[in-house]
């Protein structure tokens, strides 16, 4: 007989005064913006901890070896002691995971206990990415040449309560750099689940306006840096016998775009890339798949609309119509997209190059 049929979902506040870094892994343990959000659910009566916390991201940890019978509680009463099971549990799992520096805190998310490393992460589509990958438990290694972007990123995932994230600072075209990422990045994850190859710069000009140096640069950073990442980590997943990477091209490694001659050659390549690496890999058990965004709202879509001497909003309204849905993309919509490729819901998903684009390769 159930004693409380509805459902309730309490939120209680977290102590602001749990020190730091305790106060860290507690809230990024539960991912709710500085919440702790407990689900109260349906108390059969005389049941054992382990059978009614089923659903709660404590389920795994609570579950005891010996199940304790426990009397049957008010609701209000329930929820304060979900609430206390649930920081001093967070409380123990977190000085855990400072002990071993590792993969220890709680989270019932796609990722949880993985390690992810993310290129570009400072900004834009790389930066929403890092977010997805943190509130679904993973932690982050965001690899950035911009030392000033990603300590604002960080100052703001934090301020979200998502802290497990680290700035990598680095430049993804020299392989001196890139050597040094990937071992800190190891270090500091354990392992590395997830590669998001993202960095990436945009030149625009037909032939007669691109430099060759412009043109070098170009490829220096969406070729070869997906290259070199997938180079230096690739051998990690073989180690640890699983992996997957995801690259961002674009819906301009798909098609032709006019007055973009450097950029769509560069995007292509990653396309490309991006299968010979799965065909490579994929009896290793590392699958390897690319997104191909559309316009997405980000620094370099006004970087865009800034080298083509174009208001924002006029070009905006320019590329709203050039997108058959009418609109162009946010990057929480990529991320969407990244975090299903390289998640398991993927696990038959290998060596494909995914649209993000809103029909614009339909036409
Ligand atoms: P963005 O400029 O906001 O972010 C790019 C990030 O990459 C920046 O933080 C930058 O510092 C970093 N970066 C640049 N060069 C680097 C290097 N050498 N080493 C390490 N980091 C470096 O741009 P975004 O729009 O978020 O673009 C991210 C990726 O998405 C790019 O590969 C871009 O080509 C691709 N993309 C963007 C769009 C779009 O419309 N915004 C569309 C399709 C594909």
């Amino acid at each position: 007989m159930l004693v409380v049929r509805v459902q309730v979902i309490c939120v209680l506040r977290l102590a602001k005064r749990v020190p730091d870094p305790l106060q860290d892994s507690l809230l990024s343990a539960n991912n709710a913006n500085q919440f702790m959000l407990v689900h109260f659910l349906p108390i059969p009566r005389h049941k054992t901890i382990s059978s009614w916390s089923q659903g709660s991201s404590v389920t795994s940890v609570l579950t005891p070896r010996r199940s304790h019978a426990v009397p049957t509680f008010t609701p209000f009463q329930y929820i304060a002691f979900q609430g206390f099971l649930q920081s001093s549990l967070s409380t123990t799992l977190s000085i855990k995971s400072h002990i071993h520096g590792r993969l220890t805190y709680m989270s019932n998310g796609r990722f949880a206990g993985k390690g992810v490393v993310v290129t570009g992460g400072a900004s834009g589509i790389g930066k929403a990415c890092v977010e997805r990958f943190l509130k679904e438990g993973a932690m982050v290694a965001i690899v950035d040449v911009s030392e000033v972007n990603g300590k604002k990123a960080i100052a703001e995932l934090r301020r979200k309560g998502l802290s497990k994230a680290r700035l990598i600072v680095g430049d993804v075209t020299s392989s001196r750099d890139v050597k040094r990422i990937v071992k800190e990045a190891k270090a500091w994850l354990g392992r590395i689940d997830v590669l998001f190859n993202n960095a990436g710069i945009l030149v625009m000009g037909t032939i007669e306006h691109v430099s060759e140096k412009d043109f070098d640069r170009i490829m220096a950073v969406n070729v070869k840096g997906v290259f070199l990442m997938s180079k230096e980590v690739i051998p990690v997943m073989l180690k640890q016998k699983k992996g997957v990477i995801v690259n961002n091209a674009s819906c301009s490694g798909l098609v032709g775009d006019r007055n973009q001659i450097a950029y769509n050659t560069s995007k292509g390549a990653v396309v490309l890339m991006t299968k010979c690496l799965a065909l490579d890999y994929c009896r290793k058990n590392i699958r390897v798949n690319c997104v191909c965004p559309g316009e997405i709202d980000t620094p370099m879509f006004r970087q865009e609309a800034q080298s083509l001497n174009k208001p924002i909003e006029e070009y905006r309204k320019e590329l709203c119509k050039v997108h058959p849905i009418g609109r162009i993309g946010s990057p929480e919509e990529v991320a969407n997209t990244v975090a299903f490729l390289a998640s398991e819901d993927a696990s038959f998903i290998t060596g494909t190059a995914l649209s993000v684009d809103g029909g614009i390769t339909c036409e």
